[in-house]
């Protein structure tokens, strides 16, 4: 039997809308294109906006071992500032994050389908046939939550700014360094950019930034030749020893 909608996309925008669309009674299934739980480029900083829409779906960030983050340190131009958040954050990895919300989906009674890229998503009549791998399926609503990737003939309009594009990082911490960051989310501006970090539940810290690309060009030029000035100081966060998996994207 055909679903009434197919969800391109299982990452927290289309594994919450099946949730909340098989909770209402639809027949739901999302076509997931990574076969198993994987890292995203992403901060991993969850608010506690988030943590209030997760927990509507039965999703609970404590158990799954986030770690609390009570206080900013913002770092500009030399300069340190620390303030309490108004809220209570997590730091959490969208490896277990997305894991959990495609497992509330299943669990809301959607059908989870990974492994296979969305290819294309054409019009039949009154409904849309979506192919995905070597099959395609027929639903009257698709729900395109495939993030900034386009599916083949829907391109989105760029957005603004375009040229931005995203890094992370895990770094294993020494004691002191674990110490220094523990219950902190450490914000640092630089020209052309920022970067945040924080630890997560896995013992590890994640470094995510931003940068133009017209910087990444420039680094990209300068690699290799990069020395620390004389005037530069220790942190502790200095010395960090790369720990795990690192990835871009746009
Ligand atoms: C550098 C950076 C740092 C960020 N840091 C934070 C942060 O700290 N906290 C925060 O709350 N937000 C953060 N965000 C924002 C957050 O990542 C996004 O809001 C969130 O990922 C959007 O979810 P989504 O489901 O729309 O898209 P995505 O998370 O991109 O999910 C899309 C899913 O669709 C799948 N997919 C793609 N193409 C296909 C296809 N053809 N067929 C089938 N499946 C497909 C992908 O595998 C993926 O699982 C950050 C974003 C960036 C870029």
């Amino acid at each position: 039997m055909n679903p009434d909608v197919i969800v391109a996309g299982g990452g927290p925008a289309g594994a919450a809308a099946a949730c909340h669309l098989a909770s209402g009674g639809a027949r739901v299934v999302v076509i997931e294109r990574d076969s198993g739980p994987c890292h995203k480029v992403c901060g991993e900083f969850v608010s506690v906006e988030t943590q209030g829409y997760l927990a509507d779906l039965g999703i609970d960030v404590s158990g799954l071992g986030a770690v609390p983050i009570d206080r900013l340190r913002f770092v500009h131009g030399g300069e340190t500032g620390v303030v309490d958040l108004p809220f209570r954050g997590v730091g959490l990895t969208r490896r277990r994050m997305d894991a959990a919300l495609l497992r509330a989906a299943q669990d809301h009674g959607a059908q989870v389908r990974r492994g296979a890229a969305v290819r294309a998503i054409v019009k039949v009549g009154p409904d849309l046939a979506v192919t995905a791998g070597d099959g395609s399926l027929t639903a009257s609503r698709v729900l395109l939550a495939t993030g900034k990737h386009d599916v083949r003939g829907l391109n989105r309009p760029p957005g603004d700014p375009a040229d931005l594009i995203g890094f992370k990082t895990y770094f294993t911490l020494e004691r002191a360094q674990r110490e220094a960051l523990d219950g902190h989310i450490d914000v640092v501006m630089f020209a052309g950019g920022y970067a945040g970090l924080q630890l997560v539940e896995t013992g590890l810290a994640n470094l995510c930034l931003v940068v133009g690309a017209s910087l990444y060009q420039l680094l990209l030029e300068g690699a290799g030749t990069a020395t620390a000035g004389p005037g530069s100081q220790e942190h502790p966060h200095d010395h960090l020893h790369a720990g795990g998996d690192g990835e871009a994207g746009h």
